[in-house]
């Protein structure tokens, strides 16, 4: 590359762009053996395109290591421990990935006909009953294909449910310690969002929330546990006093991996839930790639579910879509059939006591974790932690130093940072989950690089400012990088 020369050893890389010249291909194609046409005359003007301007010009070789050294920089769960709190990013097994290449089922497509479909109906209708089994609820659809669509579902059936009844009412209530996703679903679905306080254990105020709920009150919409990592210990009651008032219990279930084979949202009152399949069912997420927001509900709230709905008749499946109370399609076809797939092949991997256990050691792991920081950082709230922790920088910020900047030292120990700023109530917020996959040495050697940091700031919180010192990256400028994003390669700019 002209006027360039590339580093190998700091790998800094080119764009293909940059790499390019001219007449280098990566492919070779036989000889044309039939009459060359004119693409505009063929296809019509419209669909042929004269050329690409500054199409980068490659080889294969080229194209291959520019990719795989490029892969190479990415931090991710198969390279370590992945401690952002929320999410839930376990190791994803690869018997999952064994099982979705499974011949009948990669090849399968929604266009064909039912009776050649019956393989991949009995996996979908297997999970559904495996979902039911795991939270206590009569009925799940697959189709949602992320948390926040699950949600949207989820409160577009309380919508059609209460409609049903005569008055879909006006105000859905919500926690200060939510997932963002739920006053954004909520305001979605045409509600208005009510803010419910806290306590100081950090868990819903329910003498509060008796005042706030009356007949405009549609439902309450809970993260359990909550964003704070605290179990909702008054949940029943919760439920209770929505019920009362003929509204609903909605419960963001993204941290059922702290709950699976211990307790089900359907027999602590909750009418309707979603479950982020690609956090506690260990399916591939983040980057946008495909997820899975399925959602559980009550049986009052069966007749609203998407169509269409998997039906036993005789002795096969079939789709039924006659069912006229149903809020209609919320996804094309039936989900992100690979996710379910994958859910499905943990499940039946683990069993019910497999899955109990890996909950007992996600709450295991985050414990610990609390336990080895507990003195070197603040925490904000003293209910027992479940699979998360969440700590503050109180005591660091005195010094200068934010969590965002704990979170870029953290990058040169080599982790991925936790979850900066979040939750809003915690002010300075350090949200770490471990999740069960990581094992004791991973877990230790995460404390002590956040113990040496808690040291460094101490000494001199100058250079933890400096972070990160070693990536490949200096510190970015986050704000300006989303605010101004420079996506199209100019040739002039670069030159
Ligand atoms: C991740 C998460 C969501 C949103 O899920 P997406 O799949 O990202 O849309 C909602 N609530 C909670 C508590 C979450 O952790």
């Amino acid at each position: 590359m002209p006027g360039k020369t590339r580093n190998n050893i700091s790998q800094n890389e080119s764009l293909l762009f940059e790499m390019s010249s001219a007449g280098k291909v990566g492919y070779q194609l036989p000889t044309l053996d039939v009459p060359e046409v004119d693409p505009a005359k063929a296809l019509g003007f419209n669909n042929a395109r004269a050329g690409i301007e500054d199409f980068p010009e490659v080889s294969e070789v080229e194209v291959i290591r520019h990719f795989t050294r490029l892969s190479t920089w990415n931090y991710g769960i198969d390279l370590g421990m992945f401690p952002l709190g929320s999410c839930t990013m376990k190791y994803n097994p690869r018997v999952n990935e064994t099982v979705a290449r499974t011949e009948g089922l990669i090849w399968s497509h929604p266009y064909q006909p039912e009776e050649l479909s019956q393989g991949a109906m009995e996996v979908m209708a297997r999970l559904e009953s495996a979902l039911m089994e795991i939270t206590g609820m009569d009925a799940v659809t697959l189709e949602p294909c992320a948390g926040a669509h699950g949600e949207l579902t989820g409160v577009l059936l309380i919508r059609a449910l209460l409609e049903s009844r005569g008055n879909p009412r006006k105000k859905i209530i919500i926690p200060d310690s939510a997932h963002g996703t739920n006053p954004a679903t909520a305001a979605m679905a045409g509600y208005q969002v009510a803010g419910l306080k806290s306590n100081e254990l950090g868990m819903v105020d329910v003498a509060e929330l008796a005042r706030m709920v009356d007949d405009g009150t549609a439902a309450l919409m809970v993260t359990n546990p909550n964003t704070v990592g605290v179990f909702e210990g008054d949940i029943a009651k919760v439920a209770e006093v929505m019920h009362a008032k003929g509204a609903l219990l909605y419960m963001d279930g993204a941290n059922m991996n702290a709950m699976v084979g211990i307790t089900r949202p359907g027999d602590f009152g909750v009418d309707v839930m979603h479950l982020n399949l690609h956090k506690t069912f260990s399916t591939p997420h983040g980057g946008g790639g495909p997820g899975s927001g399925a959602v559980a509900v009550k049986k009052h709230l069966e007749p609203f579910l998407p169509i269409p709905r998997l039906k036993r008749v005789k002795d096969a499946w079939t789709f039924d879509r006659d069912r006229p109370q149903s809020i209609g399609k919320v996804r094309a076809f039936y989900g992100n059939f690979g996710v379910l797939v994958r859910a499905l092949a943990y499940i039946m991997a683990h069993g019910g006591p497999g899955l109990r256990q890996a909950t007992l050691d996600a709450l295991l792991n985050a414990n610990y974790i609390r336990k080895g920081l507990q003195d070197y950082y603040d925490m904000p709230y003293s209910s027992p932690s479940m699979h998360e922790c969440v700590f503050s920088d109180e005591r660091q910020a005195k010094l200068g130093v934010k969590t965002t900047d704990i979170a870029k030292r953290l990058i040169d120990y080599g982790f991925h940072p936790y979850t900066v700023a979040f939750p809003m109530i915690v002010h300075g917020a350090l949200m770490i989950e471990p999740t069960e996959t990581e094992s004791k040495p991973e877990l230790d050697a995460f404390i002590s690089a956040m113990r040496e940091i808690a040291a460094e700031i101490e000494r001199d919180p100058k250079f933890v400012l400096a972070a990160p010192h070693h990536s490949r990256t200096p510190r970015v400028d986050e704000v300006g990088a989303a605010r101004k994003p420079v996506l199209r390669w100019k040739p002039a700019a670069r030159a």
